[in-house]
C-alpha cells in the first residue's frame, strides 16, 4: 500500500500543495499561441479549435485510458472535462496512468482529483468537473448529462452496458476503448437521436467535404450522422474469452495509450462538427503480434476490424429499447482490477470524516487511521480500509467479499 510506515503521523495526513504547485507560472498564454500548431492542421482550423473550447466530454474511469484521454483532451483545448473515478492512485499505476506522479500515489489522492490538479497545471483554462464515485444507475443522468460526448475509460463491460444503455436512451453518442497486455480496442457509438430538441453540437463544420447517405441521416442540432451498431449490437452478452484483465495479464502502457489516441481522435471528429469522418468498426490491435497475415504468415493478425456501421436488427438496447443496466440495482461490492481488493457500496449516504475517525479511535485493533477532506484510512491486521465520503470504502488485501463486507459492517456501519 502507499501509505507505509515512512508516511508522516496522522495529523501531517492533510492535502498537500501539489509540489509542482508553488513553481506554476502566472504568466497568461494567449490561445494562438498554445493551439497554433494544431489549428494549422486542416481537419481543425480556426472554427473546429472554437468549437472544441465550447465541448464537454465526460471521461468515466480515470485510470491508464482515462488519464491518457483526459491529457489530450485537455492539451488540445476541449473547454469543459468531467471526469469519474472511483480509485486512488496507487505504486503501481504509475507505470501507465501518465496524469499521476509519486506525490499523488503517496499521498493515494482519487484519481479524479491528482487528474484534475494535474491538468492545472498545463492547461489551466480548462473547466475540469472531478467526481470520485462509482457511476451507477442512479447518478449516471447526474453525472453524465451536460456532455457531448462520453468517453469510455473502464475496466469492466458492467459499467460499459449502463453507458450503452444511457447513451442511447439519450441519443448521445460515446466511444467504447479497452486495453489489456498489448491489445488495444476501439468502437464508436453513435445511437439515433431520440428527440428534436435535444441540445445541439450546433453547426456542421462547413468546412469538410463529405456527407453520409441522405437516406440514413439522422440530424442531431445541425449536425447529421447516421446511427451505428451499439455496444449490444456487437456484444449482446460479455465477450467470451476476453475477461483478462490488467490483474491476470497485465498492460503495457503503449497499448492503453494507442487506444486512448485513437478514442480521443473519433472524439474530437465528432466535436468539430465532423461525425461522418468517424470510424463504423469495431478496431483492434494486438501490437505485440508480428504483422503477418495469413496464409502466408503464422495467422496472427496485428489489426482486425468489425463491422459496426449500422444497428443489429433485433437488439435488445437500440433496437427494442429494453434499457436493463440503466433499471437495475446499485451494484454493492466490485473486485477492482488490479489489485488485491472488494469495493463496498451498501450505504449512499455521506460520510463526517471527524466523527468516524473519532469513533474509528476507540477500536484498540485499529493502526494507521489518517484522513484528509477526501478520504479516511485504517489498517486492521491484514486489511486496510479507505473510506470515501460518499460512503464507499475500498477493502485492500482479501478478494472474498463476505471477509470484505464483514470489515465494513464492523469497523464503518450497517
Ligand atoms: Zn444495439
Amino acid at each position: 500500500m502507499p501509505l507505509d510506515e515512512s508516511v508522516p503521523a496522522p495529523d501531517q495526513f492533510q492535502p498537500q500543495p501539489h509540489p509542482q504547485a508553488s513553481t506554476a507560472k502566472s504568466l497568461p498564454i494567449s490561445d494562438t499561441d498554445r493551439y497554433s500548431r494544431q489549428v494549422l492542421f486542416p481537419g481543425i482550423g480556426q472554427q473546429g479549435q472554437q468549437r472544441l473550447a465550447a465541448a464537454h466530454v465526460a471521461i468515466v474511469g480515470c485510470g491508464a485510458m482515462g488519464a491518457a484521454s483526459a491529457s489530450l483532451l485537455a492539451r488540445a483545448g476541449v473547454g469543459t472535462l468531467t471526469l469519474i473515478d472511483r480509485d486512488f492512485v496507487e505504486p503501481s499505476n504509475l507505470q501507465r496512468q501518465v496524469l499521476f506522479d509519486e506525490a499523488d500515489a503517496l499521498e493515494s489522492l482519487p484519481k479524479a482529483e491528482a487528474a484534475r490538479r494535474h491538468i492545472a497545471q498545463f492547461n489551466s483554462s480548462v473547466a475540469v468537473h472531478a467526481h470520485i464515485a462509482d457511476l451507477v444507475p442512479t447518478n449516471i443522468a447526474a453525472l453524465l448529462a451536460g456532455a457531448d460526448i462520453l468517453l469510455d475509460a473502464t475496466d469492466n463491460f458492467e459499467t460499459r452496458y449502463l453507458i450503452n444503455d444511457f447513451a442511447v436512451q439519450q441519443g448521445k453518442p460515446w466511444i467504447y476503448a479497452a486495453a489489456v497486455g498489448a491489445y488495444a480496442a476501439t468502437m464508436n457509438i453513435l445511437p439515433e437521436l431520440q428527440s428534436p430538441g435535444a441540445p445541439s453540437m450546433a453547426q456542421p463544420h462547413r468546412d469538410m467535404p463529405g456527407s453520409p447517405p441522405a437516406s440514413l441521416v439522422r440530424w442531431m442540432g445541425g449536425m447529421q450522422y447516421s446511427p451505428t451498431a451499439c455496444l449490444a449490437c456487437i456484444f449482446p452478452k460479455p465477450p467470451a474469452g476476453n475477461l483478462e484483465t490488467c490483474d491476470t495479464s497485465g498492460i503495457l502502457s503503449t497499448a492503453v495509450n494507442l487506444a486512448a489516441s485513437i478514442q480521443v481522435t473519433e472524439a474530437l471528429k465528432f466535436l468539430t462538427g465532423q461525425p461522418h469522418l468517424m470510424r463504423r468498426t469495431l478496431l483492434s490491435f494486438d501490437l505485440w503480434s508480428p504483422a503477418l497475415l495469413p496464409p502466408e504468415g503464422s495467422g496472427y493478425l496485428d489489426r482486425s476490424e468489425i463491422a459496426a456501421s449500422v444497428p443489429r436488427p433485433g437488439c435488445e438496447v437500440c433496437g427494442r429499447r429494453s434499457f436493463t443496466h440503466l433499471a437495475g440495482q446499485d451494484r454493492a461490492h466490485i473486485t477492482l482490477c488490479g489489485r488485491d481488493s472488494v469495493q463496498i457500496h451498501e450505504h449512499h449516504r455521506p460520510v463526517d470524516f471527524a466523527a468516524m475517525r473519532a469513533r474509528l479511535a476507540t477500536h484498540a485493533d485499529i493502526e494507521d487511521l489518517r484522513s484528509n477532506d477526501l478520504l479516511l484510512r485504517f489498517r486492521r491486521g491484514p486489511h486496510t480500509l479507505t473510506l470515501f465520503a460518499d460512503g464507499r470504502a475500498i477493502v485492500h488485501g482479501t478478494t472474498d467479499i463476505t471477509v470484505a463486507r464483514s470489515l465494513y459492517a464492523r469497523f464503518i456501519g450497517a
